[in-house]
């Protein structure tokens, strides 16, 4: 992976206060090896050393002054490009947004920034979030930095791939069926999709707005705790962001485990799974026990119908949120003798395939006649999948699952079969629908090398208790493989 040491929240604020490096010589670092490393992988569509230098020289005049210094004091994040960022392009991995630069900032960099971390850039993304491989950017695609002719995941592939070859160290993601879990599996880190409404989405460009979710990546699941800390919480510009106190995640991640009781859904192990995540998920789960947690066979019934109830909703918000691009308030305009001509052009030659794909999916599901078909029954089985989970946590404290049935595949070979690739959420998008937070944990490698991650699913606003049994099977040495 990378030769350099990797920083993480806590070695940079040790390394900071104990002056042995400034903010300012962290960030050249970290900009040295993006101009390093990034050709290669195409993490980063944009830099912003401005803004990266400015907070820089606010930390080390803070250090200098003994002021004491914010959670995040000068730790080097990169968002994804889903996410606006006042002044910097946001493309969103699309044409259609190529020049775009967004007025204000999300309320997730504001808060990241207001805890010290340095913005170094932008990352690469499937266009508007739709994808599994990062090979629906109109940038082009992210390599995997653990097999670089293979693919980080996606949709959040840049923030994984940044944060796994050390070139920051937390990127923020967004997951609306996987997009955090999957690419953080794929690169062999730790990825958190928190409840739906523990973080604020506002200035997060909607793909799905009743699924999208804003999360970390770090290299340590006590770094992603850390980020959480700092991105939780209600926010009066977000009125989907849920007033429930935030509680310490940091404080409670070394609680023991013992006699946790977590369920292993029958559903989740059988056809389909590469052989090599199969046995390093049953490692894991071995693992676990040993910990002194309690293993229960689980049954989430409804769980065959999460992919074409996920495609149903995900397309259907996506067919309305993206009718905003018209060439006309944001963005890329393609000139027609008419203004639907101009609209046609622009929305046709601004978008990708798989987002054509999806609005006319969405379009389809939508339509008058079609709706109670599609749309209508497909939120009846959403609430099927949720009471499954709901039913199942009367039983057990947390789920266990792996997060992806299969390790990074190789760049093009699965392009050419849309439905293959949405195969690849398959464990993920249940969590999603369900509202409920999620982790992915490295547990093993295939033995080509691949990282393998493991999923955990707690209820819904019980991130402390997904990240205490994360953060114990790390310390127990579960990713060793
Ligand atoms: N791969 C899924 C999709 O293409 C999930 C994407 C996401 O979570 N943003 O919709």
């Amino acid at each position: 992976m990378s030769a350099h040491p990797v920083w993480t929240v806590e070695s940079v604020r040790r390394a900071l206060t104990e002056k042995k490096i400034s903010a300012r010589e962290l960030t050249d670092e970290f900009f040295r090896r993006i101009g390093n490393r990034n050709p290669e992988l195409n993490a980063y569509l944009a830099l912003s050393p401005e803004r990266a230098y400015a907070q820089a020289d606010r930390i080390d005049r803070q250090i200098a002054r003994g002021a004491p210094l914010p959670l995040l004091a000068g730790v080097p994040v990169a968002i994804k490009d889903v996410i606006s960022t006042a002044g910097i392009v946001t493309t969103c991995g699309s044409r259609i947004l190529q020049n775009y630069l967004p007025p204000y900032d999300a309320t997730a960099v504001t808060r990241l920034e207001q805890a010290g971390a340095i913005l170094l850039g932008k990352t690469n993304c499937d266009e508007f979030a739709m994808g599994s491989s990062n090979e629906n950017s109109a940038y082009g695609p992210v390599r995997n930095p653990v097999a670089p002719d293979r693919v980080p995941g996606g949709s959040s592939g840049g923030s994984a791939a940044a944060v796994a070859a050390g070139l920051a160290v937390i990127a923020l993601g967004t997951d609306t069926g996987g997009s955090i879990r999957q690419p953080g599996a794929l690169c062999g880190i730790p990825a958190l999709m928190p409840t739906y409404g523990r973080v604020s989405r506002y200035g997060l460009i909607a793909f799905a707005s009743s699924l999208d979710r804003i999360g970390p990546f770090g290299h340590t699941v006590a770094d992603v705790a850390t980020a959480l800390a700092v991105l939780a919480g209600e926010d009066p510009n977000d009125s989907t962001c849920a007033k429930t106190p935030v509680p310490d995640y940091t404080a409670e991640l070394n609680t023991p485990v013992q006699k946790m009781r977590l369920g292993i859904p029958k559903e989740y192990l059988g056809a389909g799974i590469d052989p090599a995540v199969r046995q390093r998920v049953e490692e894991a789960i071995q693992q676990l026990e040993k910990l002194g947690c309690t293993i229960v066979n689980i049954s989430l019934p409804h769980t065959d119908y999460a992919i074409a109830t996920y495609y149903l909703v995900a397309t259907a918000e996506a067919s309305s949120n993206l009718a905003r691009y018209d060439g006309v308030r944001f963005g890329f305009r393609a000139p027609g003798e008419t203004l639907t001509e101009m609209y046609r052009r622009t929305r046709g030659q601004g978008f990708g395939p798989e987002v054509k794909r999806r609005i006319m999916l969405g379009t389809y599901a939508l339509s008058a006649g079609y709706y109670e078909a599609y749309y209508l029954r497909a939120q009846k089985v959403r609430s099927l999948i949720a009471r499954d989970f709901a039913e199942a946590f009367r039983q057990v404290d947390l789920i266990v699952t792996p997060t992806s049935p299969v390790p990074a595949f190789r760049l093009g070979e699965r392009t050419s079969d849309p439905l293959q690739m949405y195969l690849s959420d398959i464990y993920t998008v249940t969590g999603s629908l369900a509202g409920i937070p999620g982790i992915s944990v490295p547990c093993g490698t295939t033995p080509e090398g691949l990282p393998v991650g493991l999923q955990i699913l707690g209820p819904h606003f019980e991130e402390a208790r997904v990240l205490r049994l994360a953060h114990a099977f790390e310390q127990a040495g579960g990713f060793a493989g």
